[in-house]
């Protein structure tokens, strides 16, 4: 699950992370008088208005804004609101833009990375650091991988003090700063276990020049995105409160409603089965075939037959879906279960595109008599022997 900025700024300020001082809106005269609050409250003499939208590159694609006057921040907060925001991971179509925070600005000396993430292959969380943060991380990365410091954090035991202070002392920081730098991503460690985050990423955690106030400087976290593990939301009744449900895609809440595992993809081809295992092994033969899946659809192991015949309907519903492929293994789910539901979809929704069947296990007689015997209700329906003769079917059918 993903967060807003605004949000995740909230969670940091919780664990002690100093963040500049923000306000959120969602129109251009909010904007700015936000601006005026800001500016009249803080000492500062501009703010930055951002996008609140589920990705980042917000600055690159024109989605952060630092503003000089009241008036330029009701301007850009327009402009940020007219349009779609498309980002390098957002896709053509872009993401709206509904919220928009004004930020206190601050004026940077330098910019560094920091994050913490899940190491997969090492099975435990990993600090990322840098000491060239900003817009640019992902070319740095790139380009000159050795400015990225790696650290794997013990999953029991947390980042470690003198690992913390390792890591900040390495990146640059001196004196104080180093103490400030190793704190902030201790906090981070312990903000990472309690609520379940899969990835914590502040980049740019900036050093600010100094000023009257600050006669050194400070250590500010400007950016922050926090995504948590969905299968741990269970636990985290205060994390889950944060989704926004504005951003989920309408079908894949239809399905969760009745049990279904459903996830949207570009293809044409649409995947009934049973089993995340099965299901990712359907999409790579498929692909393999030279097709490709419109949705990645699992009705799990003791789906119902009303069940399944929603997942039909909302595959059905979808308008690039050009041939439907079913690869049921009946172990715990039944074939005949899933032969009924075939039936009653063609029946209450009806296929107008190749239908391509392959059931084995359990009851799969049972489920090939009903078949038969429903023929006048399937013409599109062609049976498969295995997998690979299901994906050359399918692949050749929507041709
Ligand atoms: P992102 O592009 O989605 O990662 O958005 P960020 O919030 O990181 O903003 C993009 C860039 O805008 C940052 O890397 C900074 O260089 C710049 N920026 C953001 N806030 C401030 C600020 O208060 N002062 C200054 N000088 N620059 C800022
Ligand atoms: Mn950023």
């Amino acid at each position: 699950m993903k967060i807003y900025e605004y949000q995740a700024r909230e969670i940091l300020l919780s664990y002690g992370v100093p963040v500049p001082p923000a306000i959120c809106v969602n129109s251009p005269d909010m904007a700015a008088e936000a601006f005026c609050e800001l500016t009249r409250t803080y000492q500062c003499t501009q703010a930055v208005i951002k996008a609140q939208v589920h990705t980042g590159g917000r600055g690159k694609a024109g989605g952060v804004k630092i503003t000089d006057s009241p008036e330029q921040a009701s301007q850009a907060a327009e402009k940020i609101l007219a349009n779609p925001l498309v980002t390098h991971q957002t896709g053509p179509q872009g993401i709206k833009v509904r919220k928009l925070l004004v930020c206190a600005a601050v004026s940077i000396k330098k910019e560094f990375y920091i994050a913490i993430t899940v190491d997969r292959t090492k099975a435990c969380p990993v600090l990322i650091a840098s000491d060239q943060g900003g817009m640019d991380i992902e070319q740095v990365a790139n380009e000159n991988p050795d400015a990225i410091i790696r650290s794997v954090i013990d999953p029991s035991a947390g980042l470690q003090h003198q690992q913390a202070f390792d890591i900040a002392m390495k990146l640059g920081f001196t004196d104080q700063h180093t103490h400030a730098a190793a704190d902030i991503m201790l906090k981070l460690s312990k903000l990472v276990t309690d609520t379940d985050a899969s990835l914590v990423e502040i980049n740019p955690l900036v050093l600010t020049e100094p000023d009257v106030n600050q006669p050194d400087g400070q250590i500010l976290a400007i950016d922050v995105k926090m995504n948590f593990d969905d299968n741990a939301l269970f636990r985290q009744p205060q994390i889950s409160k944060l989704h926004d449900t504005e951003e989920d895609n309408p079908a894949e809440l239809h399905a969760k409603q009745f049990g279904l595992s459903y996830i949207k993809l570009d293809g044409n081809i649409g995947c009934l089965v049973n089993g995340a295992g099965l299901a990712m092994a359907t999409m790579d033969i498929i692909k393999h075939h030279g097709g490709e899946p419109a949705n990645f659809l699992d009705v799990g192991g003791s789906a119902s037959e009303k069940a399944v015949t929603e997942a039909f309907r909302i595959i059905l519903a979808e308008n690039n879906v050009k041939g439907v492929l079913v690869n049921i293994f009946g172990g715990i789910a039944h074939c005949d279960t899933i032969a009924q539901a075939i039936i009653s979809a063609a029946r209450q929704v009806g296929f107008n595109v190749p239908l391509v069947v392959r059931l084995e296990g359990t009851n799969v007689e049972i489920a090939r008599n009903l078949l038969d015997d429903a023929k006048a209700d399937l013409p599109t329906m062609i049976t498969a022997t295995d997998l690979t003769d299901a994906a050359q079917k399918i692949t050749v059918a929507i041709q």
